[in-house]
């Protein structure tokens, strides 16, 4: 072990287990990608400022989670903490609003980081793959993210996971909810940041753990009394379509998620094998996050599933995935001239879209071998002096166990034949 260690709330991703995390990552970006989303990356730090008004001054993100920093030339930096902020942003920079081809389906993967306590699933570091769909309102949209993540969860073979649903409303009736509750939460026994929270953002109160605030929550007024028609027809519209798919779903009247200006549909992924950190993915609706970072009135809608969570989710269903073997054939050579000619092979076998690879630092064949059969590689080549003065490489089915020499000359065609 070195002086160092990986920072308190992190961990490294390190083979095998490193390759669960990617194709976690690949089974959710594949459903994006084959519906018309395309891939942006924006960079890890952003301006402080974006995530202050495109997060919320008032949320747990901002005030107490975000990782902040001065540049030397004087900049107030963020590490990014979430990903809607950022992909809003990069998508009004490059106008891609203005291409004349709404909405803009944009995916996205990658580190996030947020100064949080860490525990079991939750992390300082950690990954989301994400999707945003920016400029068009219309409940097929909403739709069809909940069912492309359904999708996702369902391809890595996940089955204890539960889609909770709500709507918020909309810049009609949801400032009407608002002010109904705060009235509602301000006769509560509440201590002062609660209180203070009532003014910022009340709803977040709903989403209170706290036996003693639950209890006093019980006649709260109930935001799906306060609807307005328009977004009653709009939610009942997602929920007729989800139930058309085949995804099933919970509505969920406490589910409200964070910002004050979320709008209409709002959907947690929560996976019933995590403990206390059950969300393994949410989105939502949000009519006013372009405003409030500068751009024009743009109504969007996404959602980001955690990597991590997903990786725990699939060990607590004792899922292990398919992952075929990265390697396909493994040389071992036996001498110098071996070693050469062999090498020339896997290099041939690479540029021929095989994956090879070889016995490094001239070991010695019970060695050699033993890395072979760990590489998971179908077969095996090897070759010794005797060998090639004859011409010849030992070729060996690690499956069957047959072994025989083939033509040196024709190795590589053979072995890409065999491979299909
Ligand atoms: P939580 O309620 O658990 O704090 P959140 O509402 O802050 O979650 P989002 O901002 O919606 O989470 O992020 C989407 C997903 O990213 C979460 O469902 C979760 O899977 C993952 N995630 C969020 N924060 C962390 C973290 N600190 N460590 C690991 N995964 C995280
Ligand atoms: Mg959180």
């Amino acid at each position: 072990m070195s002086t160092f260690q990986a920072p308190k709330g992190t961990y490294d991703l390190t083979p095998p287990r490193s390759a669960t995390f990617l194709a976690v990552r690949e089974a959710i970006a594949a459903p994006l990608r084959d519906s018309g989303y395309g891939y942006i990356e924006t960079p890890g730090f952003e301006n402080v400022e974006l995530f202050a008004r495109g997060v919320g001054e008032s949320t747990d993100i901002v005030t107490k989670e975000m990782y902040t920093l001065t540049t030397k030339g004087g900049s107030q930096l963020a590490l990014r903490p979430e990903g809607t902020a950022s992909v809003l942003r990069a998508a009004l920079e490059a106008n891609l609003h203005k291409a004349g081809n709404l909405p803009v389906k944009l995916w996205y993967s990658g580190s996030y980081y947020r100064y949080e306590r860490p525990q079991a699933g939750r992390y300082r570091h950690f990954s989301q793959v994400g999707a945003e769909a920016i400029g068009t309102e219309d409940p097929v949209l909403d739709a069809e993210l909940i069912i492309l993540a359904d999708q996702a969860y369902r391809s890595l073979g996940l089955r204890r996971f539960r889609i909770l649903l709500n709507s918020l409303g909309d810049k009609e009736c949801r400032p009407v909810y608002r002010e109904a509750l705060q009235t509602f939460l301000r006769d509560l026994d509440l201590d002062e940041e609660t209180r203070r929270r009532i003014e910022i953002n009340p709803l977040r109160v709903l989403d209170d753990k706290r036996a003693d605030v639950r209890k006093q929550l019980t006649d709260a007024p109930k935001l799906r009394d306060y609807l307005c028609d328009a977004c009653k027809a709009y939610h009942e519209e997602v929920r007729a379509l989800l139930t058309t798919a085949g995804v099933a779903f919970e509505d969920d009247e406490k589910l409200v998620r964070g910002l004050d200006y979320y709008t209409r549909t709002t959907f947690e992924f929560v996976h019933d094998g995590l403990g206390a950190q059950s969300a393994v993915g949410g989105g939502d609706g949000d009519d006013g996050l372009s405003e409030m970072i500068g751009g024009p009135e743009l109504p969007s809608v996404g959602w980001a599933l955690g990597v991590d969570r997903t990786v725990l989710a699939l060990e607590a269903e004792g899922i292990e995935l398919d992952l075929p073997s990265t390697t396909s054939v493994y040389a071992v050579p036996l001498g110098e001239e071996a070693r050469r000619v062999l090498f020339g092979v896997v290099t041939e076998l690479r540029r021929a879209g095989v994956a090879a690879d070889f016995a490094f630092g001239g070991r010695g064949l019970k060695g050699a071998m033993k890395s072979a059969n760990r590489s998971g590689a179908r077969y095996t080549l090897v070759a010794g002096e005797r060998d090639l003065a004859e011409g010849v490489v030992q070729l060996k089915d690690m499956e069957s166990g047959e072994q025989g020499p083939v033509a040196l000359a024709e190795v590589a065609a053979e072995l890409t034949k065999r491979l299909g």
